[in-house]
């Protein structure tokens, strides 16, 4: 039987744990922290649970498909409800966008914004379903080791139709014309991303996945997923050894022997990192064995990080729904001061979500549980003033908005950024989603899963293939598993031959 650790035990290392141990390995997950699910953790206080990162619970059939190989279902760990409305989004001098939850509202929502928009979002979701197929079928599952795993004639010609050489915003404006529309089909690339001038239309299967699929949201938080599939793991004799933090990657002919934690030395067959590449890569590991140089790292694109604010407040806001979109200020200013020229932006676009809208577990009766995010350029300075002061500036909009005031019913108040992502996950730049999807940070061209240098060390996460966020998390953790399981019995380590 063969021995396989696994560094960190968020989305992706508990996904890459679960279809280790399905093979008959022995599976030991490392994580540094005191609690488990990476950057899905939680936190309670004074009776309000916060999520402390992933909010959206996008593409449901991933999360399916994920338990399903396992003869489960996600309703055997938790409950899901779609959020009504899908979300809100609030435009300075309009009253706010509420976009529903379903295909049909949807598009009268856009026929009543711009005459002949709804025909054109129906064209738009005809050519999101095909890109979305593809790309699921042909291009996301793969380890994108090579560009000959692509060269198959349906690839390539599914490729061409994925508008990958297209850009996100040249694609939308040929849609539509009216500013809100375009705001709203592209949010996602911009809080996930980067520039929508840079971003390959591809990613309109984003747009296709929320409306077609919806927005759903698991009842007492994200982290019911986690713990769904830790339960999932520890059913199958994985073992998660929490407040244990990789120090060294001990390597002797091509090959990592063993990991040198802060609780002891293990040995194994196999290692799957899914900590940040660039610490495993840069801390743990010696020169010689690196896939890539800091110069390599400094000039990736990183996706935006984040300022947070987990507030529980006494009363009620009203005018809030479980997600909203501050959409009142300069979308490309706000989007240049990320990528072009980063700095605090002076206007921000921000984020709130309020999880006490649909869940009463989050908060107590009457109370409201917020968390506001403001996209921020990675590696920005982060100094306790300036949060204040963003802090203001986000009050006083949400305070003109909802028509009263907020400050003043906080009672629970925690601020999380760069330095925080930093000293909690070792997150390069203190990152928050890994490399914005650029079509030079795509597929092959993404750092790579399998270390160049030693043969049985495997990388999974959101900074490698097949990119940010929750579902392309699992779908990495399952690629890297199936990458190591075939290192395996190529060298005969494998109990089950497949
Ligand atoms: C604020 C925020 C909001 C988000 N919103 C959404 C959303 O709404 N929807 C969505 O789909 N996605 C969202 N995302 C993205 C999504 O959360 C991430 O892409 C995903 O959780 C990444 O999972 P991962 O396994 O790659 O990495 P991580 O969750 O970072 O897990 C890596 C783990 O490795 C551990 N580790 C690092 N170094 C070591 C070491 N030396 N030894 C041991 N352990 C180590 C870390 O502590 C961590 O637990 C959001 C992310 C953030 C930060």
């Amino acid at each position: 039987m063969a021995t396989i650790n696994i560094i960190g035990s968020g989305y992706s290392g508990l996904s890459a744990a679960c279809f280790a141990a399905k093979k008959g390995n022995t599976v030991h997950v490392f994580e540094k922290n005191a609690s488990i699910g990476g950057r899905s953790r939680y936190f309670k206080e004074q009776e309000f649970l916060f999520d402390m990162g992933p909010s959206w619970y996008w593409m449901p059939d991933v999360f399916e498909n994920f338990f399903g190989q396992f003869g489960k279902s996600p309703s055997d760990y938790y409950t899901l409800v779609k959020t009504d409305p899908a979300f809100q989004v609030f435009f300075s001098g309009s009253s706010p966008l509420k976009v529903p939850n379903e295909l049909e509202g949807i598009y009268q929502l856009f026929e009543s914004i711009e005459p002949g928009s709804a025909q054109q979002l129906k064209k738009f979701m005809k050519e999101g379903g095909l890109k979305y197929a593809i790309a699921m079928d042909q291009l996301i599952y793969k380890p994108a080791l090579s560009w000959s795993e692509y060269a198959t004639f349906n690839v390539v010609k599914g490729v061409f139709k994925t508008h990958i050489f297209k850009s996100m915003s040249s694609y939308v404006r040929s849609f539509f014309k009216d500013e809100r529309l375009i705001a709203l089909m592209e949010f996602p690339v911009l809080f996930l991303g980067a520039m929508p001038q840079q971003i390959p239309a591809l990613y309109s299967l984003m747009n296709y996945a929320a409306f077609q699929m919806g927005t759903w949201y698991p009842m007492g938080g994200m982290y019911k997923v986690v713990e769904g599939m830790a339960d999932l793991a520890k059913s199958l004799g994985v073992e998660i050894h929490t407040h244990t933090e990789v120090q060294k990657i001990l390597t002797a002919h091509h090959k990592v022997q063993e990991l040198a934690t802060t609780r002891g030395i293990y040995r194994a067959d196999a290692t799957i990192a899914t900590g940040d590449y660039h610490h495993i890569e840069q801390h743990l590991l010696d020169e010689e064995h690196r896939n890539y140089k800091e110069s390599y790292w400094n000039e990736r694109t990183m996706a935006p990080t984040s300022l947070i604010f987990y507030l529980g407040t006494t009363k009620k806001i009203d005018k809030l729904v479980h997600h909203n979109l501050f959409f009142d200020a300069d979308f490309k200013q706000h989007a240049a001061d990320i990528y072009k020229e980063p700095r605090w932006p002076e206007d921000p676009l921000f984020y709130v979500c309020a999880p006490s809208k649909t869940d009463p577990a989050v908060a107590p009766e009457g109370h409201e549980n917020l968390f506001v995010l403001i996209p921020l350029a990675a590696g920005i300075n982060d100094t306790p003033e300036l949060r204040e002061l963003y802090f203001d500036k986000i009050m006083t909009r949400m305070e003109k908005t909802c028509g009263h005031s907020i400050r003043d019913s906080i009672v629970v108040k925690r601020s999380y950024c760069v330095s925080d992502f930093e000293k909690d996950y070792n997150a390069y730049k203190g990152n928050a989603y890994g490399l914005a999807n650029t079509l030079m940070q795509t597929a092959v061209l993404k750092p790579s899963m399998q270390n160049k240098h030693l043969k049985n060390l495997f990388y999974a996460g959101q900074l490698t293939v097949p990119g940010p966020g929750v579902p392309p998390a699992l779908i990495s953790g399952q690629i890297a598993a199936e990458q190591t399981q075939k290192y395996l019995k190529k060298t005969n380590q494998s109990v089950i031959n497949a």
